[in-house]
Parts: structure tokens; C-alpha cells; sequence
């Protein structure tokens, strides 16, 4: 069930009445959209009229810095994350054009080519989301959902650690909302697009591609996760969450 505690305090602090989200009648109010598209993917500027684009990062390239350094992070966000947008576009408008062809000859390429540059476009634009200069502390209704399904704080981050130093080869550590239990669980995500649970609400990432960390950390991903555990933006995963559950 959704957790109640994180309901309500989305509620408060959108201001709302359980009466007015259900309804939708104020919540094209300022105050109250803010609050409510905090955890929306739509919200995060990847898309625009039908296509997808490279969003703006929520904080300067050096911000992160000396745990996350400039020229890593540029590189990663102007470079690779760009890249996914251009192949999930380009993936597009193969499709279209084999609707407009009936030509179906390339069909497995160009389905595979959309589920790994659309995973490869949502990762990467949650990712950047993940972390805030010095990071945050965990709210307290995320803290009680996380003590619920992990037993504590501490667990859940040793997991996640785990986890995410595990991949094997290219890919992700996610912490997830798992609607059909609502529950939050950690995956293993190989390359964008395996492993994943269907339906599960991504709430926060750490890309342990070697081009995430490489020119800074080397072969030493264990030191790129545990710096990124540093930067981790808990009150974006918070509002994740009471999105999901609300
Ligand atoms: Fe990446």
C-alpha cells in the first residue's frame, strides 16, 4: 500500500487537501505543481513537442567536483548522454519510416536500438538528478519507507553499494518503487535496459559505465560508487517516491 506519512507530507507541502490531488482541481496552481512534478520524469527537460532532448544539468559542471570532476561530468553529459538522445530519436524515426515503407526487415534492430537508448535517455536524466553538490540528507517519510523495506539506512545504502559495485560490466545500481508489492527494491540494470523489473518507478541511479568514472577513477569502481553515495540526492529520490505513491 502506499506509504501514508510521505502522502501526507506531500500534501502539506503542496498545500492540498487529499480532496484536491484526487480531483486535480487545484493542482495547476503553482504552488502545488511544483510540489507534485518535483518527482516527475516529465518535469526533468528530456523532452519537447514528441522529441527527446538533452537536458540541462541541475547544477554547474564543476559543482560535484573533487568527488565528481568537471571534465568527467562534461564529458558524460554533453557527449555520451547526447548520444543516447540522438540514437532514441534516430531509433523514432527508423520505426516511422518502416510504417511508412511496410518494411519490417529491420524491426529487431531498431525495437532493440529503442529500448537501449530510451533506457540509456531516462537513466542518464535521472542520474544527474541523483546527486547534489555535498548531497542531501534523506527526508524523514523516504527514511521510515526505507527502514520498513531495508530494516535501516545503513542497510539499504550497503546494498545499494553492493549492488551497484556488482554489475557486471556496463551498467546501473538503481533504488526503485516496486508498485505491484509497493515496495522499494535495488537493481542491478546491465547496459540500460536489462534486469529491470518491469513497472518499477526508478527513484535513484549511479551509472557504473566505465565512461561514468574512468578519467578520474580508473579501474577503482568502488571508490566511484562510494563518492557517489557522497553526492547522493536523497530528497530527489523523496520526492520520487511520493510521486510514485501519492
Ligand atoms: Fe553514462
Amino acid at each position: 500500500m502506499p506509504d501514508k506519512v510521505s502522502r501526507r507530507e506531500v500534501m502539506k507541502l503542496a498545500g492540498l487537501t487529499a480532496v484536491g490531488i484526487a480531483g486535480c482541481g487545484v493542482a495547476s496552481e503553482p504552488a502545488a505543481s511544483a510540489a507534485l512534478s518535483a518527482g516527475a520524469l516529465g518535469a526533468l527537460g528530456a523532452a519537447r513537442g514528441g522529441r527527446y532532448v538533452l537536458p540541462d544539468l541541475p547544477y554547474a559542471y564543476e559543482a560535484l567536483a573533487p568527488l565528481y570532476e568537471e571534465r568527467t561530468l562534461r564529458l558524460h553529459h554533453a557527449r555520451h548522454h547526447a548520444g543516447y538522445v540522438r540514437g532514441l530519436n534516430a531509433a523514432l524515426d527508423g520505426l516511422t519510416a518502416a510504417r511508412d515503407a511496410g518494411d519490417y526487415a529491420n524491426i529487431k534492430a531498431l525495437s532493440r536500438a529503442l529500448a537501449f537508448h530510451g533506457s540509456g535517455h531516462v537513466l542518464h536524466t535521472l542520474f544527474w538528478n541523483s546527486m547534489a553538490p555535498g548531497g542531501t540528507g534523506v527526508p524523514d517519510a523516504f527514511a521510515r519507507a526505507v527502514r520498513r523495506d531495508f530494516g535501516s539506512l545503513d542497510a539499504m545504502t550497503a546494498q545499494f553499494a553492493a549492488a551497484t559495485k556488482g554489475v557486471e560490466a556496463s551498467g546501473w545500481g538503481v533504488l526503485a518503487y516496486e508498485p505491484l508489492g509497493a515496495k522499494l527494491v535495488i537493481l542491478q540494470a546491465e547496459k540500460h535496459q536489462n534486469l529491470a523489473v518491469w513497472g518499477v518507478v526508478p527513484l535513484l541511479v549511479c551509472d557504473v559505465w566505465e565512461h561514468a568514472y574512468y578519467l578520474q577513477y580508473q579501474n577503482r569502481r568502488g571508490d566511484w560508487v562510494d563518492a557517489f553515495l557522497k553526492l547522493a540526492n536523497w530528497e530527489f529520490a523523496a520526492n520520487r517516491y511520493a510521486a510514485a505513491t501519492g
